[in-house]
């Protein structure tokens, strides 16, 4: 019946795919963290109008000896995009699904071409389908192997190890290549003894120390589930959440047993909370921070250490470094560490008390030895490991119980140090060597200076901001961190000290001082407080020693300079070529420009500033070439992609014999103060989300640029971005997430190209 059975599978399989008698089963997997479905794994059925259902056992391997199963994974794997694309149709949020593939696929065809033109077909993110394959595929031709699974991981694929354990070589298939998960052989969880038990749980870390997902087939009991969720195994699979079943019927069925499906944004959050490895000794080390770590001994953070005693000595086979840590940094620890101290003939208190317990752990298997030093608490706990006639060795634990006690007295001084805090308005730890700011206590102001981008962009932001602009060059020059070590050492004090105006809370200027303590080389507290008073008593003092013209005059020069650095005037001026020559602050930031070298020695034409330029141009002539004095002609800007209608009035200069040499002008809102702001733009031309112009807006300005072209052949270019994933983004994270991407796509495009083209 058997060879019946194989020859009629065999004739009738090309059949049985154009009939569908081939069908896909899905079966769930568990996320043991939250109990929701978070995959499925699609499994094919054989359902033949002879025979019945077929389990694959009966097929798989057949048509894999006859070099068939290409075709079968391929339609399993079409069928699989076909229903992750019918359920986002229908407006669900599907789970990704893995398939299995086989070692005749690599082989036979192009599988990656496959899953990857089916997954374009059906518009999937990759992540969507995940590959599972064996370890035996490995034994005949690794390196085609390891190209196809590099190009699955290249294209974003997850590729999976199925079936681990089942095969010779595990463990050198998972030394050698990468994978993202590894799936368990039930075989494991089926036998579900002591030894088993053990297995899994070593599995499970080296998994997560390899950063491997883990995943447990097979599981059919409670009892097998908890076990798996507390060693810390983050998925399972298995009847206990139901056997592989037609699609529809298992979202049935997960509804009936109240397993809901994970969401897509959930899936990354618990993958993280998965990689924890909260079976080790120390959880808080990351993955990369064993991979970096030089010495094994550093794996454990609990301290332990092996002791070796012999009639006359006593010696350590065996201490870890948190072992390690504790007894350097103590007397009685460099006591027992030498080997002689802790002999019977010690008369120092805590060895020969430590050499006690060494005894009596001889005589009862274990014991414990609580103790006080350096006004620290104490525990050691010791457990016999071995004994022969002239030796034992004992296992010890130390541990700090007075780290407890640590805590709340740093609680205390933290409350007494924010008494010193409020005096200052911010305290920063500048480390030079690093080039890191770290801001410790900021009192007036909310903001945080950025710390990562080093110390040199921080004081420049910070400068920009807060500091007044005459005194921003020497503040730049007394925070350049490359010769700060030294100019603080140069002070022959541990500090230096300088006054900077500094705008305050209420948007005025007032004196601070500026502190930078160095407390060990390259290391330097920053601390800024309030220094009116010290100024006023010094420019006292400086008055009655030095009496002398009055120092306050209006000078033009420091009008024209208080004039430019404030915000009050939009005002530029141009050369007699109508060539940008500088520009006041309030000018720069208007049209969102960081400095003027963008726009220097430019025509408005060179910078593309205007859609219709004309009529700027004219005025312009008529100011040089005529001594015109143009006012409140409205314009229009393009300014962050959009364009703003502004007036502008410019006026000669004149040099001593009377010529123009250039002109200065000065820019207005056309409407009221700040209608024409891209965050109040006219909702009817402009996008309320981007701020850029919406489908209106774009239609309007591009007649005009049609008109251009038209009447003056002046070219221009139009050009479409599409998001290719914005659907499958705001499919699976959301609107919101479409919209994050939507916002920071148009404020970079705003931003690389919107002072002198429309961006909509
Ligand atoms: P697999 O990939 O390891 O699939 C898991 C197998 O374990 C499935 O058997 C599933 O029904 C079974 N199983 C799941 N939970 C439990 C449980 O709690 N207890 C027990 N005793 N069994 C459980 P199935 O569907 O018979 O598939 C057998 C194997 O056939 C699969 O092993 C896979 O290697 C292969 N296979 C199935 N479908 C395909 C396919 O479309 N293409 C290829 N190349 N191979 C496939
Ligand atoms: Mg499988
Ligand atoms: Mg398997």
């Amino acid at each position: 019946m058997p060879k019946d059975l194989d020859q009629y599978l065999l004739d009738t399989f090309e059949e049985a795919l154009r009939g569908h008698y081939i069908q896909v089963y899905y079966q769930p997997v568990i996320r043991t963290l939250t109990r929701r479905a978070c995959s499925f794994e699609a499994l094919a059925r054989w359902d033949d109008p002879v025979h019945g259902m077929i389990q694959p056992d009966s097929f798989i391997g057949l048509l894999e000896s006859h070099r068939l199963i290409h075709k079968l994974d391929s339609y399993v794997i079409l069928k699989v995009c076909k229903r992750l694309r019918q359920t986002i149709d229908e407006g669900f949020c599907p789970i990704p699904v893995s398939v299995n593939l086989s070692r005749e696929d690599f082989e036979m065809c192009d599988i990656f071409s496959i899953v990857d033109s089916h997954v374009s077909e059906f518009r999937l993110p990759h992540h969507f389908l995940h590959i599972e394959i064996t370890e035996s595929m490995f034994a005949d031709n690794p390196e085609l192997m390891r190209t196809v699974i590099d190009r699955f991981h290249a294209a974003g694929y997850q590729v999976w190890m199925d079936d681990f354990g089942s095969g010779y070589s595990s463990l050198n298939v998972l030394k050698d290549y990468t994978f993202d998960e590894l799936k368990v052989d039930r075989e494991f969880i089926s036998a579900f003894h002591l030894r088993s038990r053990q297995i899994l749980t070593s599995v499970t870390e080296m998994a997560k120390d390899l950063d491997l997902h883990t995943l447990m087939e097979g599981v059919e009991t409670e009892a097998q589930f908890q076990f798996l969720r507390d060693i810390g195994c983050e998925k399972v699979q298995g009847y206990l959440f139901g056997e592989p079943m037609p699609y529809d019927r298992l979202i049935d069925h997960l509804r009936r047993i109240g397993v809901p499906l994970e969401l897509p944004k959930d899936h990354v959050y618990y993958d993280m909370i998965g990689r924890v490895n909260v079976l080790s000794a120390s959880p808080f080390m990351s993955v990369e921070q064993r991979f970096n770590l030089s010495n094994a001994r550093e794996l454990n953070s609990i301290p332990l250490s092996i002791v070796e005693v012999c009639p006359d000595t006593t010696r350590f086979l065996f201490y870890n470094a948190s072992f390690e840590n504790i007894i350097i940094k103590t007397q009685w620890g460099s006591a027992i560490i030498d080997p002689k101290a802790c002999g019977a003939t010690s008369t120092a208190s805590l060895p020969r008390r430590i050499y006690t317990m060494l005894e009596e752990t001889k005589v009862s298997g274990d014991a414990k030895l609580y103790f006080v030093s350096d006004s620290e608490y104490y525990v050691i706990q010791s457990r016999l490991i071995a004994a022969k006639d002239d030796a034992y060795s004992v296992l010890l634990r130390l541990d700090n119980l007075s780290q407890n006690t640590d805590v709340s007295r740093m609680n205390t001084l933290d409350t007494e140090m924010r008494h010193i805090y409020s005096v200052f308005d911010r305290i920063t730890l500048l480390e030079l060597g690093e080039d890191r700011i770290t801001p410790l206590y900021v009192g007036t102001h909310d903001e945080k200076v950025a710390s990562s981008d080093g110390i040199q962009n921080a004081v420049e932001l910070y400068a920009k901001e807060w500091i007044f602009g005459e005194d921003q060059e020497i503040f730049l020059r007394y925070y350049e961190a490359a010769s700060m070590d030294e100019r603080i050492a140069e002070s022959g004090r541990s500090c230096i000290v300088d006054y900077f105006r500094t705008l305050n809370q209420h948007g005025q200027f007032s004196w601070k001082q500026y502190l930078l303590i160095r407390f060990r080389p390259s290391c330097v507290f920053s601390v800024i407080r309030d220094a009116d008073e010290d100024v006023q008593v010094m420019r006292q003092r400086f008055l009655t020693m030095y009496p002398s013209k009055p120092r306050g005059e209006l000078t033009h020069g420091r009008l024209w300079k208080s004039l430019i650095q404030s915000d009050i005037g939009r005002l530029y001026w141009k050369d007699d070529q109508r060539r940008y020559v500088g520009a006041s602050k309030g000018f720069l930031d208007y049209l969102g420009l960081s400095s003027i070298r963008s726009i220097l020695g430019k025509t408005d034409e060179e910078i593309g500033w205007h859609l219709l330029s004309d009529h700027v141009l004219h005025n312009d002539e008529s100011v040089l070439r005529e001594g015109a004095v143009i006012q409140n002609v409205p314009a229009r800007f393009i300014s962050g992609g959009v364009e703003r209608n502004v007036r502008y009035s410019s006026t000669p200069v004149y040099n001593e014999y009377g010529h123009v040499i250039g002109l200065v002008g000065s820019l207005s809102d056309q409407e009221s103060s700040d209608a024409s702001r891209p965050d109040h733009a006219d909702p009817m031309r402009h996008d309320g989300l981007t701020g850029l112009l919406n489908a209106r807006g774009i239609d309007e300005a591009l007649s005009v640029y049609c008109d251009m072209y038209y009447l003056r052949r002046i070219d221009f270019l139009r050009v479409h971005i599409t998001v290719e994933d914005y659907d499958s983004i705001t499919m699976q994270y959301g609107f919101s997430h479409g919209d994050k991407v939507l916002s920071a796509l148009g404020a970079a495009l705003s931003r690389l190209y919107g002072n002198d083209a429309l961006v909509g």
